[in-house]
């Protein structure tokens, strides 16, 4: 049979490819576009999507046939053109974006006994909360954009414990009632564990979980019932954005501002920008919910493209914590002490929280038990080499460990460089030195280290929030795990260790962040009855960062922000976009970068920066450099990105990696 009186259809696979495939439908096989399809790929078999039904040309090549169909309903249309959107406006392959749509490989293998997930009751035995008049309004906001199934986009504002989840909840009754799936995003699914039971106390039955630690057979059975229609509530990681809902209504991005929400492997792209595009394509409801909305987010409200819900006190009257500072600037260090990363009002107040039998957190942002290894002999200190970046001692397992690569070696007994024997002094502080000296500080206390090194799991988890329920830990000393959405009914005293840590990250969104993390540690004293508070120790209390958490004035410090970024045509004012290139050999990276930058395309009203070696100039045995592409607001980046790259192929052993509005410049 000749190609051109073959029926043909284009079939696009989950590769790096932007462009589908041209098959040849066999002889009595209905398709339609979305079919899944099994086609042979060069010497393997693939499951793929019919992009088009017509050929985009006529092929004078032969044209292999699709193998077989799946019985499964076809890939949502919403889904087809949000892929198509994503991979324009990341400049991605389709083909990758459509990978993460189609993210359980065995979900298209027969099973000889497929286990199935249970299907819904659909019994309403919902135990509603009375909500308070402020919740009551928010919640009837939500409703009824639902009830009228237009896009619509809310930004649900309040401070930890205001009852934000409660709220959005009762869109996800609402959502349930016109028969439309929900999905509530969130930034770590895997420690989730206090949300999952919060659902289950008002929800007759449990959510479908995605995420990436998922069994393969748990994901099968995910994704099947998802595409089928069989799942009505989904919530998940970042990645469950791209599952094929067929009639997705509402979605929810709790934490709207966290970091977790940026991919920057693969596709890079921001799930809550996607999450309102995605809820754009099927008129769906998108809440975003925070207590520290991004600058993003903000403006969006200030432009009149979100609408915006405040609640305004804490559920049950619990009052916010008080904030003061610590100026260390005034800390006096006595003679022949060591340094001491607890001062002198700090150590009361957490004497006076056990005298109470109460809970108190000492964070700190940074895991193991010192930053930076020095020889006193020699000045030697130790650094990755994959990464030119120090190792960090982590005294509880005797390694060094980099964070950038995972790379973990036992801790030398004598110095590599002058062989000089237990030379090594730590310097500066991690979680594990503030545990070490708070055991020294309050021997009596039951005192524990919280990391994402000791909890890597749910289990792990669940256990830690019973102890800590039953008030059989003291004092936690941890990093940011320990601020992430969780209640703890006894903690009441949250000592910020190191408040000046993340202020100076030379990023644009450094104070955001900071402002943003500390806000939420500090959320976590006193939310039951009792009240709490925060110490910040900090060396430059007149910061803003610092000021606004004293005096809870978000106001101020978003009013200062937004103004400095708008004066530089920062984001949110301004775009930008990274071009990331990398090697495992140094001289050919940069003959490419400075090969691309002769390449510029000229274009009014846009600056290219670099190129320049990454600050991360090695990082997991790759060399880098980079590019910062600025624009302002009103113009498109991604055409003149395109056109960049299309007059300048790389040579072989280079890569370049595009990231727009990215989040991390090192
Ligand atoms: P947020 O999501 O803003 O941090 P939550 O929704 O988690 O706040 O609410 C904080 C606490 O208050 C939770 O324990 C929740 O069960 C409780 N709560 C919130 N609203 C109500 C309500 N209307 N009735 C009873 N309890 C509520
Ligand atoms: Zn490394």
């Amino acid at each position: 049979m000749s190609a051109t009186s073959a029926k043909i259809v284009q079939v696009l696979l989950p590769l790096p490819f932007d462009k589908a495939f041209t098959y040849e439908v066999p002889e009595g096989m209905i398709l339609q576009k979305g079919s899944y399809v099994e086609v042979p790929f060069r010497q393997t078999k693939m499951v793929g999507v019919v992009w088009d039904m017509a050929p985009t040309e006529t092929p004078t090549y032969d044209v292999k046939s699709i193998l077989r169909s799946m019985d499964l309903p076809p890939l949502p249309s919403v889904t087809q053109e949000f892929v198509e959107w994503v991979g324009a406006y990341y400049l991605s392959p389709k083909g990758l974006v459509l990978k993460m749509a189609l993210s359980a490989p065995t979900a298209f293998k027969e099973m000889k006994r497929p286990r199935k997930i249970s299907p819904e009751t659909h019994s309403l035995n919902i135990k509603e909360a009375a909500l308070t008049p402020s919740q009551e309004t928010c919640a009837q906001m939500i409703r009824e954009a639902i009830q009228r199934q237009k896009f619509t986009p809310i930004l649900l504002e309040g401070v930890t414990g205001s009852g934000k989840t409660e709220v959005y909840f009762k869109g996800i009754i609402e959502a349930k009632a016109q028969g439309k799936q929900s999905l509530i995003l969130l930034p770590e699914i895997a420690l989730s564990t206090q949300w999952l039971d919060r659902f289950m106390s008002r929800f007759p039955e449990p959510p479908l979980v995605w995420h990436s630690d998922l069994t393969e057979a748990k994901r099968r059975e995910t994704w099947r019932a998802i595409a089928k229609g069989e799942a009505s509530v989904v919530v998940g990681a970042r990645s469950a954005l791209f599952l094929p809902y067929p009639d997705l209504g509402f979605i929810v991005v709790d934490e709207e501002h966290d970091g977790g929400y940026k991919q920057d492997t693969g596709v890079f792209y921001q799930a809550r920008d996607m999450a309102v595009v995605r809820g754009k394509l099927s008129d769906a409801t998108v809440v975003l919910s925070s207590a520290t909305p991004s600058l993003e987010t903000i403006k969006n409200v200030r432009d009149g493209k979100y609408t915006k819900c405040t609640l305004e006190a804490r559920h049950g009257g619990a009052s916010l914590p008080q904030v003061h500072p610590i100026d260390l600037r005034k800390k006096e260090r006595k003679k022949g002490e060591g340094p001491q990363w607890i001062s002198g009002l700090l150590r009361e107040s957490v004497q006076a929280t056990l005298g109470r039998g109460e809970q108190s957190l000492l964070f700190l942002n940074r895991r193991g038990y010192a930053p930076l290894m020095l020889c006193e002999a020699c000045g030697h200190r130790i650094s990755c080499k994959q990464c030119e970046s120090w190792m960090v001692y982590h005294k509880s397992e005797g390694a060094l460990r980099c964070h950038h690569c995972g790379q973990k070696d036992r801790f030398p007994t004598h110095c590599p460089e002058c062989n000089e024997e237990g030379s090594f002094v730590a310097c500066g502080p991690g979680v594990e030195r503030v545990a070490e000296e708070a055991r020294l500080a309050f021997p009596e206390a039951r005192i524990e280290v919280v990391t994402s090194d000791t909890l890597t799991s749910v289990p792990q988890m669940t256990a830690l929030m019973q102890r800590l329920e039953n008030r059989e830990v003291d004092i936690v000393v941890g990093t940011q795990v320990m601020a992430k959405g969780h209640h703890f009914p006894y903690l009441t005293l949250v000592g910020i260790v190191d408040g000046d840590l993340g202020l100076t990250g030379g990023d644009l969104r450094a104070t955001e962040r900071t402002y943003q993390l500390l806000h939420q540690v500090s959320g976590r004293a006193g939310r039951a009855q009792n009240p709490g508070a925060v110490y910040i120790q900090t060396h430059v209390p007149e910061h803003a960062v610092v000021q606004a958490l004293i005096h809870q004035d978000q106001e101020n410090f978003l009013k200062l922000e937004l103004e400095t970024r708008e004066r530089y045509e920062l984001p949110p004012f301004g775009r930008l976009a990274s071009f990331i290139l990398s090697s495992d050999q140094g001289d050919k990276v940069e003959q490419a970068a400075w090969s691309l930058a002769k390449a510029i395309p000229q274009r009014a009203g846009v600056t290219v920066l670099g190129p320049s070696p990454a600050s991360r100039s090695k990082l997991k045995g790759k060399y880098r450099w980079r590019f910062l592409i600025k624009s302002s607001r009103n113009i498109r980046l991604q055409p003149f990105l395109k056109e960049w790259v299309k007059n300048s192929p790389l040579p072989s052993g280079v890569r370049l990696q595009i990231d727009l509005d990215p989040y991390n410049f090192l």
